[in-house]
């Protein structure tokens, strides 16, 4: 299959090229778009065929469910069956927006895309050419996130097109994305409700809207034994194909380890990828060194986390340590997908300091 990719100003909004994808999308096929959030690998999510077509395009299990893209409020009543006021209240703040909520489902949505379950998850992107597409597709689009399975998602187009080129029908490249993580997922069939993951809308911003809000605790816990609520959670993910660490802890010690370790590395003949703040990057006297922005600055450091490991996995990295960052606002979302993406490797760098002296 040959991928058509066109370029849209998104200032402009080329309508020809948002009537040709949305003709792609009704008549089954598959088309990437960007969103605020990440690119999207959109399909028609009301035809069960169409939507089977992501899995297989994306490599990705079969009982992870998608997400729902729609573009007007009066869309929701169609898919979801029982909408409680708190969720009107959150759609009311936070949509167009980075948050998915999960509602029972109707009859109109099939179980193919819901990877089996009786819920769907529905989100509205707060990106006008990604609206535009929806409703040109038909209103009601399944976009999972635009990469292979267990890969980082895509923040642009070019990621989009490593990926998936020849498996889909077109990208529509849009440019960098915005935000660069995945949206908060929040579950509304429960109570309190409950967030399965979190993104750039945090708990505080809910909780002033809707009241009490309730975090999956497989999220809390670095290492757990029970699966995490949203089914997709549970997979290796986000991940780069070096093995990651994350190196948390006091700054001088955080750089004395990582700085150890890659030294280490490099000697056994392997090639080392760094991921340091602003403020460190320049430091380093070893290592292939990438800055992910100003420590403190979590919106700029969640934009460059995925293009950065996809980076790495491009120049042949085999090993990468990255410094942990601050858990501010988005920065919780951020050190989910960088702990994921590590597999949960983390190194106290106290700790290790200690160790590593003792051995001696
Ligand atoms: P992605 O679109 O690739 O970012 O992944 C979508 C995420 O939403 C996955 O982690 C899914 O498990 C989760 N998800 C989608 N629908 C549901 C649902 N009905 N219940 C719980 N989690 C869901
Ligand atoms: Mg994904």
């Amino acid at each position: 299959m040959k991928t058509i990719i066109e370029q849209i100003d998104i200032r402009q909004m080329n309508m020809d090229i948002i009537r040709r994808a949305g003709e792609i999308l009704r008549a089954g096929g598959l088309t990437a778009f960007p969103t605020e959030t990440v690119y999207g690998l959109g399909a028609d999510a009301l035809n069960e065929l169409a939507a089977k077509k992501i899995y297989a395009a994306k490599g990705r299990p079969s009982d992870n469910p998608l997400i729902v893209h729609i573009a007007d409020m009066e869309a929701l009543g169609r898919i979801a069956e029982d909408v409680p006021e708190q969720a009107k209240a959150a759609a009311d703040a936070f949509w167009p927006g980075p948050l998915t909520m999960i509602f029972k489902k109707t009859e109109a949505v099939p179980l193919g895309t819901t990877g089996g379950l009786d819920t769907v998850a529905v989100r509205m992107p707060d990106h006008e050419a990604a609206r535009e597409l929806i409703r040109a597709g038909g209103g009601y689009i399944a976009a999972p996130s635009a990469n292979t399975s267990g890969r980082p998602s895509p923040t642009t187009a070019q990621h989009v097109e490593e990926d998936l080129a020849g498996r889909i029908d077109m990208i529509v490249d849009g440019g960098a994305v915005e935000i660069g993580v995945e949206s908060t997922i929040l579950d509304m069939t429960v109570e309190p409700p409950m967030i399965l993951r979190p993104g750039a809308v945090t708990r505080e911003m809910l909780e002033e809207v809707i009241g009490e809000v309730a975090v999956d605790k497989t999220l809390l816990d670095s290492v757990s034994h029970t699966a995490p609520k949203a089914p997709g959670m549970k997979y290796r993910h986000y991940a780069p194909k070096a093995e990651l660490t994350v190196v948390e802890g006091e700054t001088d010690q955080v750089m004395c380890v990582i700085d150890r370790l890659a030294r280490e590395k490099i000697a056994g003949g392997f090639k080392v990828g760094i991921i340091a703040a602003e403020d460190t990057a320049g430091r380093y006297g070893t290592g292939e060194v990438k800055c992910i922005g100003a420590r403190g600055d979590e919106a700029a450091i969640a934009s460059h986390l995925y293009g950065i490991l996809r980076d790495f996995d491009s120049i042949g990295t085999d090993y990468i340590y990255s410094e942990a960052f601050g858990r501010e606002g988005i920065g919780t979302a951020v050190m989910n997908r960088l702990l994921k993406a590590a597999g949960q490797r983390v190194i106290d760098a106290g700790d290790f300091t200690g160790r590593r002296e003792k051995n001696v």
